[in-house]
């Protein structure tokens, strides 16, 4: 596997690979078994697979939880080449946000609902660094969780409205024996609060928002709405003690 840290480098390596399909699979590192996931069927289809780290600083609010964000460079390299990663790409911010940077992608009604009602910017931030590394890499198919389904919704809406050529595969979401869906932020919850957590899977099982709502009364909610996607989705976000967790189940065909 090769670790590189600059656009410039990562083209340069790509150049010999241009007629081949390329795989991309982005991250902000911290990786589990659902980022795992998505290497696995990138490695199935793809002849190269590029995965990249970059805890994006455009897509983390005021008062975010930017600086504690896990960051483990070493163990994801370890885990990213062990599931079959050609090329890792690790770039720093101001490799991707150069000072003078102001070109901004706003999707504008899909990214101000929900998530984006909660997190300003955010999906700006999203947007943005997506169409940078597409641009970038220039992948056949990009890999993304079903686990951030407005995610999905904001940047399918990207590539037409901007009629980019990338295809976006989406991969269930991988879950705990318990139910709770992995997450980097969920490694801060106290065993406590882990337990209270596991009522936003159960209370996003009943696939009706009255009556998650109901089971979710007891914790901190922004929000609990069945959203239109492709596919629709009844999603939440909730907050147990200082960690927001956010999660959604499919409600029509059978993809999960
Ligand atoms: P992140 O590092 O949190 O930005 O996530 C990188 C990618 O992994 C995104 O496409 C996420 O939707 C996906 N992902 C995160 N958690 C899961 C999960 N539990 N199951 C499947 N995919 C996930």
């Amino acid at each position: 596997m090769r670790l590189l840290r600059t656009i410039a480098e990562l083209r340069d390596v790509l150049a010999p690979h241009r007629h081949e399909t390329i795989g991309l699979v982005p991250t902000m590192g911290a990786l589990h078994d659902g980022h795992a996931s998505l290497v696995r069927a990138a490695r199935a289809e793809a002849d190269l697979v590029v995965a990249s780290l970059f805890v994006n600083p455009a897509q983390f609010g005021a008062e975010s939880d930017l600086n504690g964000y896990p960051r483990d460079e070493s163990r994801d390299a370890t885990i990213a080449e062990a599931e079959g990663v050609d090329v890792l790409f690790v770039p720093s911010a101001e490799e991707m946000y150069p000072s003078g940077f102001q070109t901004w992608v706003d999707v504008e009604q899909l990214g101000a609902s929900l998530e984006g009602a909660h997190r300003p910017g955010h999906f700006r931030g999203v947007a943005t660094i997506c169409l940078k590394l597409f641009n970038i890499v220039r992948p056949e198919r990009a890999y993304f969780g079903q686990k951030d389904a407005q995610q999905v919704a904001v940047l399918r809406r990207m590539i037409r409205d901007l009629d980019l050529e990338v295809e976006l595969r989406v991969l269930p979401t991988v879950r705990d024996a318990d139910g709770l869906a992995l997450s980097s932020r969920n490694a801060r919850l106290s065993p406590e609060e882990r337990e209270r957590a596991l009522s936003l899977p159960r209370a996003l099982a009943t696939k009706d928002a009255q009556q998650a709502r109901e089971l979710l009364r007891d914790l901190d909610v922004d929000y609990v709405e069945v959203a239109d996607f492709e596919p629709r989705v009844l999603a939440a976000a909730v907050r147990v003690g200082d960690t927001r967790l956010i999660d959604n189940v499919i409600l029509e065909g059978d993809t999960e």
